[in-house]
């Protein structure tokens, strides 16, 4: 597989530390309101990466952070902490909206078909991890203290330049740093606040230096290294995170241990709105269940995403989704029709998995997710393979199925609805439930092999038990 890795700015062979397993890392979100739609263009791309990962044959240990503490409205440590400029407007402690939120952004992902992480990880959890890695990074001698604040030294890591990306991010937008008087050069940061900010910073804890907490970026490098190891795979992020939190993580995780951290940086490109960039910061901003109210589906904005680059800039407008929109109800016509051609009702949304099918659609598309995960080729093979003539209707569906386990549009979805049960295989199902309830394991399996030999496959998930039909 060939990856943009920004480190070396350019697209490289990728080669995982340990043969086919994959360690990655996506810094999550900081939970103070609603993600916004250009959020999630990120966590969507996040999502395509560890796919095609998946579907390539990779293992991949996926781990992402909450940020529920310490980030500030400028990512440079200046401005008002997040969660508290958040919890002073709604009027909720830091800890609910921290609860809140963070349970919304599951909410969106869930709806955006965005695979939960393996490991989701709260800062707020981790707060002894974070004082065991500034106080490594201090024994190190990377630290000083000033105005009762502990500061990363960038001056004394030389290669805080070259791992910083700065070169790249310079030239994409000027990057703002603000000059705080305790700091010796501009680009250090806060590793551990105390006093000298937000004396009501209702989110506190001991610490060598005092009773304070963490600043932004030190979550990140020690969450990734308690579940990843100390040098893992693949780092990913938005854009924005060249300039400023990602070198910052880089310096402090490298002056800790003193060996590489990352060896493959994966950045995603903005999503515009006509007027510039989106921000959460700024207000203004969509949101998934706006456009649900809108009326679209979120798969027209999953399909959206999908048709772009993750390293071109994508601008949003009511007109590229519009457009979206009728494309992929295009394709779940499509399907539809095949599906009835085929004489084949499936039921609601699991997938069923199946041997892969053995056509050259399916080798086609690995190859696009393998040049830099090529999606806008890989989301046309689709259309390909489901109108080739020469391929039977049943292998177009098995094949459009299967490369759905990276697109992730739920086409399985796009079947008849349950009500084409008969009577009899309902009562089954109901039967079924019934005896898994009374905890009578051989009479549910027996109710399970019989609706098999009817072509019905069931699946018992945490939400329920949920039926398919065999195509
Ligand atoms: P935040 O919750 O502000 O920490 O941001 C969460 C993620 O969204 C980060 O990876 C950001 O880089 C990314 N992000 C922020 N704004 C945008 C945008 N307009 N388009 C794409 N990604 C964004
Ligand atoms: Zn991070």
């Amino acid at each position: 597989m060939k990856l943009y890795n920004s480190l070396e700015r350019n697209i490289v062979d990728f080669i995982p530390i340990n043969d086919s397993e994959v360690s990655m890392y996506t810094c999550g979100p900081t939970v103070y309101d609603y993600a916004h739609i250009g959020n999630l263009r990120t966590y969507l791309f996040e999502d395509i990466l560890r796919r095609s990962l998946e579907f390539l044959g990779y293992n991949v240990l996926h781990v992402m952070n909450i940020t529920d503490v310490g980030h500030l409205s400028d990512d440079a440590d200046d401005g008002e902490d997040k969660m508290l400029l958040s919890s002073r407007k709604k009027g909720m402690s830091v800890w609910d909206i921290a609860s809140f939120y963070t349970e919304a952004f599951f909410k969106d992902c869930e709806r955006l078909h965005i695979e939960k992480p393996h490991i989701s990880c709260k800062a707020t959890e981790h707060i002894d991890d974070m004082i065991a890695l500034i106080k490594r990074i201090e024994k190190a001698g990377y630290t000083y203290e000033a105005g009762g604040n502990i500061y990363f030294d960038t001056s004394k890591m030389p290669g805080y330049g070259k791992l910083a990306l700065l070169d790249r991010q310079n030239q994409i937008s000027g990057v703002h740093i603000d000059i705080d008087s305790n700091k010796h050069n501009p680009r250090d940061f806060v590793l551990w606040f105390t006093k000298s900010k937000f004396e009501n910073q209702a989110m506190q804890w001991d610490s060598p230096w005092g009773r304070g907490y963490p600043g932004w970026h030190i979550e990140c490098s020690a969450m990734s290294m308690k579940y990843l190891g100390e040098t893992f795979d693949i780092h990913c992020g938005g854009i924005d995170h060249l300039s400023v939190h990602h070198p910052n993580e880089i310096a402090q995780s490298e002056a800790a241990t003193g060996k590489k951290w990352v060896n493959y940086w994966i950045h995603g490109e903005f999503l515009l709105m006509d007027q510039g960039k989106m921000s959460k910061s700024k207000g203004g901003f969509i949101t998934l269940q706006s456009l649900i109210e809108d009326g679209y589906d979120p798969m027209d904005y999953r399909f959206l995403v999908l048709g772009a680059h993750y390293r071109s800039q994508l601008v949003f407008s009511t007109r590229s989704l519009d457009t979206a929109r009728t494309s992929r109800q295009n394709l779940t016509a499509k399907i539809r029709s095949l599906l009835e051609e085929i004489g084949v009702n499936c039921g609601n949304e699991l997938p069923y998995s199946q041997k892969s099918p053995d056509n050259p659609y399916i080798e086609q598309f690995k190859e696009d997710l393998r040049q830099d995960l090529n999606m806008p080729k890989a989301l046309s093979r689709i259309w390909a393979v489901l109108k080739d003539p020469d391929l039977p209707s049943r292998e177009r569906l098995s094949t459009a199925f299967e490369m759905d386990n990276v697109l992730g549009l739920g086409l399985k979805n796009e079947c008849v609805a349950a009500s084409e049960l008969t009577p009899e295989q309902k009562t089954l199902i109901e039967k079924r439930e019934e005896a898994r309830s009374l905890k009578n394991w051989s009479e549910s399996d027996r109710l399970r092999d019989e609706l098999l030999s009817q072509g019905i496959v069931i699946t018992d998930t945490p939400s329920g038990t949920k039926w398919t039909v065999k195509v």
